[in-house]
C-alpha cells in the first residue's frame, strides 16, 4: 500500500509518499517516484510518528466525575488532597480497571508511549505496570517514594521498578530529599522529573536544582524564567488543558522561540480524558485565545517528536524504512500538513496500516 500526500516528522512537513509492506515501512520518497508504477493501492493522508502522552497521571482515572470547586492545591496536593483521598479508598482492582481503560483510549487514539508520573510507591508502580501489560502503548513510569525522609531501601526498589521518579514540586519537596532522588536516578540510568511553577511563580534555582532531566508545567513562569530553563538545557512538558480548568496557561509562544524543548501531556485523568489529540488542539487554539500563538509545527513536534528524543529514541520520530516504532496514517488533506494535524485529527481518522503487536518490556 502507498500512502501519498505528506510526511510530517523530525525533518518537519513536506510532500511526499509512503509505501508499506505488512504494516512496515519500506520506501519513502518525493511524490510520482515510487517503484510501483502504479501497482499498488494508494490512499492520500499524511503519515507521522506515532504520538507520544508525555505527563499523565492516569490512575486518576477512578474518578471521572466533575471535580469539586476549589484550587488546585485542594484537589491534587499531596498527601490529602482531593485526588489522594480518592485514591487511598479505591481498591487495587478498581484503580486496575481504571488504568486499563485509559491504556485502551490511548491506543485507540495511536499513542506509542506514555509517561506517567505515578504515586503510591513501589505499589503505584507495579500496578502501573501490570495494568499496562499487553497494551500497545509504552508505559514510563516514573514513580514516588513515600517515606520523607526518603529511606534508600524503599528508593532503590522502587528504581529497580520505575524508569524514573517524578515528584510533586520543590515547594514540597525540600532540598534533601530532591538531591538525594536526582542522584539515586542519575546514577542508575534513570530520569528524575518534577512539577514546576504551576499555581504560582518559584524561582528556577529551586526547580533547576538538583538538575531535573524533565519538568512539569512551567505556567508561571517569566520570560526570564524561561531563558534560565533554555539555557540549563531541561526539557518541559505542558498540559494546557489542565492549567486551563484553573485559569492559568503555559506561555507556549516563548517557549518556541527560546527554543526549549517541549512535551504535551494530558495531566490528571480525573480531569481530562488521556486524549493527546484534543490536548493538541486546545493548545493550539488557546495560544491564540491570548494572542500569543505558537505554531502548530511547534505543537506537533511537542507529541511526535520532542518525546521520542526525550526517551532516547529519536529513530521512531523519522518516516523511514526500518524505523521503530511504526507511524501512524492520518487520513486528512495533505496540505499543511501541521495545521490538519494538530488541528483537526481525530481517532476515526487513524488508519492502521497493520495490528500493533503488545510493546515488550525490556528492562
Ligand atoms: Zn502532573
Amino acid at each position: 500500500m502507498i500512502v501519498e500526500g505528506a510526511i510530517l516528522d523530525i525533518d518537519g512537513p513536506r510532500a511526499g509518499y509512503v509505501r508499506f509492506r505488512d504494516g512496515r515501512v519500506i520506501e519513502v520518497g518525493k511524490l510520482g517516484t515510487d517503484s510501483t508504477r502504479g501497482r499498488e493501492r494508494r490512499i492520500r493522508g499524511i503519515v507521522i510518528p506515532s504520538p507520544v502522552n508525555s505527563h499523565t497521571h492516569l490512575g486518576d482515572a477512578i474518578s471521572v466525575r466533575e471535580p469539586p470547586p476549589g484550587p488546585v492545591s485542594s484537589l491534587v496536593r499531596p498527601p490529602d488532597g482531593y485526588k489522594f483521598r480518592l485514591l487511598a479508598a479505591a481498591s487495587p482492582g478498581a484503580k486496575r480497571r481504571a488504568l486499563r481503560g485509559a491504556f485502551e483510549r490511548m491506543s485507540h487514539d495511536g499513542v506509542a508511549a506514555v509517561i506517567d508520573f505515578r504515586e503510591e510507591g513501589l505499589d503505584g508502580v507495579r500496578l502501573f505496570q501490570e495494568a499496562a501489560r499487553g497494551s500497545t502503548v509504552r508505559a514510563v513510569v516514573m514513580g514516588r517514594p513515600l517515606q520523607r525522609p526518603v529511606v534508600r531501601r524503599e528508593l532503590d526498589a522502587l528504581l529497580s521498578a520505575a524508569d524514573g521518579v517524578g515528584l510533586s514540586s520543590a515547594l514540597e519537596e525540600n532540598i534533601e530529599t530532591r538531591t538525594l532522588v536526582a542522584r539515586a536516578c542519575r546514577a542508575r540510568g534513570k530520569r528524575y522529573g518534577l512539577h514546576a511553577s504551576e499555581a504560582r511563580r518559584e524561582p528556577p534555582d529551586s526547580y533547576l536544582h538538583p538538575h531535573p532531566d524533565l519538568l512539569i508545567h512551567l505556567a508561571k513562569a517569566t520570560r526570564d524564567d524561561l531563558e534560565t530553563v533554555r539555557d540549563a538545557k531541561v526539557a518541559v512538558a505542558v498540559c494546557p488543558r489542565s492549567n486551563a480548568l484553573f485559569g492559568r496557561q503555559p506561555d507556549l509562544r516563548s517557549m518556541e522561540r527560546l527554543g526549549i524543548p517541549v512535551l504535551l501531556g494530558t495531566d490528571n485523568a480525573m480531569f481530562h480524558a488521556p486524549s493527546i489529540w484534543r490536548e493538541l488542539e486546545f493548545a493550539y487554539v488557546a495560544t491564540r485565545l491570548r494572542q500569543r500563538p505558537a505554531s502548530a509545527e511547534f505543537l506537533a513536534r511537542a507529541v511526535l517528536v520532542e518525546p521520542w528524543r526525550w526517551l532516547g529514541d529519536p529513530r521512531a520520530a523519522r518516516v523511514a524504512a526500518g524505523m521503530t516504532v511504526p507511524p501512524l496514517v492520518v487520513r486528512l488533506p495533505p496540505d499543511d500538513p501541521a495545521y490538519q494535524v494538530v488541528t483537526r485529527t481525530t481517532e476515526h481518522l487513524i488508519l492502521r496500516v497493520a495490528p500493533r503487536s503488545p510493546v515488550r518490556v525490556h528492562r
